[in-house]
């Protein structure tokens, strides 16, 4: 067994210490960051840093200018942050037209009001499911949702039980209630473990665990029973 079990404050305050404090590296307005996560393939903090870097220089991320880019030019802006661009490309404007032609270009406003309708707004848009719907709605300020990085959910299941499920869902769901009970409900707290559990399950508690460099091994389910 763990040595203790960390309540999840204690655990972000440990790895604060240990990685610093993060900050979004994404675009924080709901329509740029649809626009943030098209700009690279398979999507990555990387991959989508170089397309939007380019994107933005070449063409510009609003809709009138997506809207008004010929299509190869969009998907030559966009090759930068891997495949498919030209995918890519048609999904952008999609999305500026829908912003545009549904939203009167202000995606923020269409997203106040009740939460279901907020969510059923962004998941009508490409690519974005739950997770990223929760993400949206935390970092724009519009709602403090228990949100948790979509591809790290392992990292609050190993430390609290152990091996994580294969099931996908059901880490997500596990790791969202237990953020839920424990990070309280505001913006900055939930921003912050948010960002703390996203920086650690990419750097250290990765798909294979690098746990003898770990701030919080101790404090582990996994790495007690490894
Ligand atoms: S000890 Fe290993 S499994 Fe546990 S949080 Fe650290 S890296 Fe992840």
């Amino acid at each position: 067994m763990p040595q203790a079990r960390l309540s999840i404050p204690a655990l972000l305050d440990r790895l604060e210490e240990f990685y610093g404090p993060q900050e979004p590296c994404f675009p924080t307005e709901p329509y740029e960051f649809l626009v943030w996560w098209h700009c690279g393939y398979p999507a990555s903090d990387v991959s989508c840093a170089k397309g939007w870097d380019k994107l933005t220089r070449e063409v510009g991320v609003e809709p009138h200018k997506l809207l008004s880019a010929r299509p190869l030019k969009l998907a030559s802006a966009l090759k930068v942050g891997g495949m498919v661009p030209e995918l890519r490309a048609e999904r952008l404007k999609e999305i500026a037209m829908r912003v545009q032609d549904e939203f009167g270009g202000d995606l923020r406003a269409a997203l106040a009001g009740p939460l279901a309708k907020a969510r059923r707004v962004l998941k009508g848009f490409p690519g974005i499911a739950d997770p990223g719907a929760d993400r949206i709605l935390l970092f724009a300020g519009i709602a403090p949702l228990a949100a948790v990085p979509s591809n790290t959910p392992h990292v609050l299941i190993r430390i609290r039980q152990g091996r994580e499920s294969e099931n996908y869902s059901v880490n997500y769901g596990e790791a969202q209630h237990a953020i839920a009970d424990e990070v309280p409900e505001k913006f900055d707290s939930r921003t912050r473990a948010y960002l703390l559990l996203k920086h650690h399950g990419q750097e250290i508690c990765k798909r294979k665990p690098k746990c003898n460099q770990c701030p919080i091994s101790a404090n582990c389910a996994y790495f007690s029973t490894s």
